[in-house]
C-alpha cells in the first residue's frame, strides 16, 4: 500500500526500534530579530512567548526540565527514549561557551537525539563543529530545525523575517557538511503567498535534500503586528478548504522520503485571534488525510526530485 505521507512518528519507530518522544527545553535566549540586531518586534506573527507556550520556565536547568518532562511523558506513553528539543526563539543565538553548556546539560542515557530550533542566519561553523563532536562522542543524533516559513522572499520581507531565501540556502549547505538532519519549518498560508509558492517551497526543500519538514498553519496572536493587521482587516487569510488543498499540493511536490513532522500548527487558546479556522489541529489533520485518501493523492507523486 502506498503511504499517504512519510510520517515522523513512523520514521522514529523505524530508526530507533521503538516510540521516541520530543521533550521541549526552554533556555533563556532571544532572537536577533527582536533584540535590535536585525530588528525589533520580530516576525509579524511572533508573539512575546515565541513558539514555546507548552514549555517549562527557562529559569530551570536543562537537566531539570528534561527530568520533569521525561517523568510525565514516560508515565503517560511508557516511553524510554527521547529527543531533547531546544524549541523556543533562536537557540544558537548566544556565545559558543554558553551554547556548549546547555547542550552538554542535555546529554543523558535515554536522550537519543538533540533538536535545535534556530534561524538560518544564526548558524556558525564553530557551533556546528561542537555539535559534530557531541554527535561522535555520545552517539546522539543532531537535528537542526530551521525556520524558513516560505521561499517567497517578498512574503519574507512583508512578515519582517529579517532574512531571505539566500540565508536559508547558505545555512543548509553549511549544515550539510556534517552528519546532521535538517528540519525546515514552513507556514503554508502566510498572507500574500499563493499555491505557486506552496509548490516552489516543496520543490526547493526537495532539491536541497532536506530530511524533515514541519508544516504549520498560521495562527494569529494578540499583541503582534499580524494581530493588528488582522483586526483592521488588512490581511486576507485563505479558507480552511484552501489550506487543506495547499497541504496536499505541498506533499505531492515534496520528495517522498522527506519526513513530515506536522501538518498544521498548534497554538494556545488564550490571546489567539485566529487559529485553525476554529478547529482542533487533529480534526484539521484528519481532513487533510481524508482528502488525500479519497482523491488518491500521495507525497512525492508530483515531485521531480524523488
Ligand atoms: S525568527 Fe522566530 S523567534 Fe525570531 S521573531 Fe521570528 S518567529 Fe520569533
Amino acid at each position: 500500500m502506498i503511504k499517504l505521507y512519510n510520517e515522523y512518528s513512523e520514521y522514529l519507530k523505524l530508526k530507533y526500534g521503538e516510540k521516541v518522544y520530543k521533550l521541549p527545553v526552554n533556555i533563556p535566549c532571544t532572537c536577533p530579530n527582536r533584540d535590535g540586531t536585525l530588528g525589533y518586534g520580530g516576525c509579524t506573527f511572533c508573539a512575546e512567548v515565541g513558539t514555546g507556550f507548552e514549555m517549562l520556565d527557562s529559569s530551570l536547568s536543562v537537566k531539570e526540565q528534561l527530568k520533569r518532562n521525561m517523568e510525565y511523558i514516560s508515565k503517560k506513553y511508557k516511553a524510554d527514549k527521547f529527543i531533547a528539543y531546544f524549541q523556543n526563539y533562536t537557540n544558537t543565538y548566544m556565545d559558543t561557551e554558553k551554547f556548549k553548556n546547555y547542550i552538554n546539560d542535555a546529554i543523558a542515557d535515554n536522550i537519543v537525539g538533540i533538536a535545535i530550533s534556530t534561524r538560518p542566519d544564526c548558524i556558525s561553523d564553530e557551533k556546528l563543529r561542537f555539535l559534530d563532536e557531541i554527535h561522535s562522542k555520545y552517539n546522539v543524533n543532531i537535528t537542526i530545525e530551521l525556520g524558513l516559513q516560505t521561499v517567497n522572499y517578498h512574503t519574507l520581507s512583508n512578515v519582517n523575517r529579517g532574512h531571505t531565501l539566500a540565508e536559508f540556502i547558505d545555512a543548509v549547505l553549511r549544515i550539510k557538511r556534517y552528519n546532521f538532519e535538517i528540519c525546515t519549518h514552513i507556514i503554508l498560508n502566510l498572507p500574500g503567498d499563493n499555491v505557486l509558492d506552496t509548490v516552489e517551497t516543496a520543490k526547493i526543500l526537495s532539491a536541497l535534500k532536506i530530511e524533515q519538514v514541519k508544516i504549520h498553519s498560521l495562527y494569529i496572536m494578540e499583541n503582534t503586528e499580524m494581530g493588528r493587521l488582522y483586526k483592521n482587516n488588512e490581511i486576507n487569510i485563505i479558507s480552511k478548504d484552501e489550506y487543506v488543498e495547499r497541504v496536499v499540493v505541498f506533499l505531492e511536490h515534496l520528495n517522498k522520503d522527506i519526513v513530515v513532522q506536522r501538518l498544521a500548527g498548534r497554538a494556545p487558546k488564550e490571546n489567539s485571534l485566529f487559529v485553525n479556522w476554529g478547529m482542533s489541529w487533529w480534526r484539521l489533520k484528519d481532513e487533510i488525510l481524508y482528502k488525500m485518501e479519497s482523491e488518491n493523492r500521495h507525497q512525492g507523486s508530483k515531485s521531480k526530485f524523488n
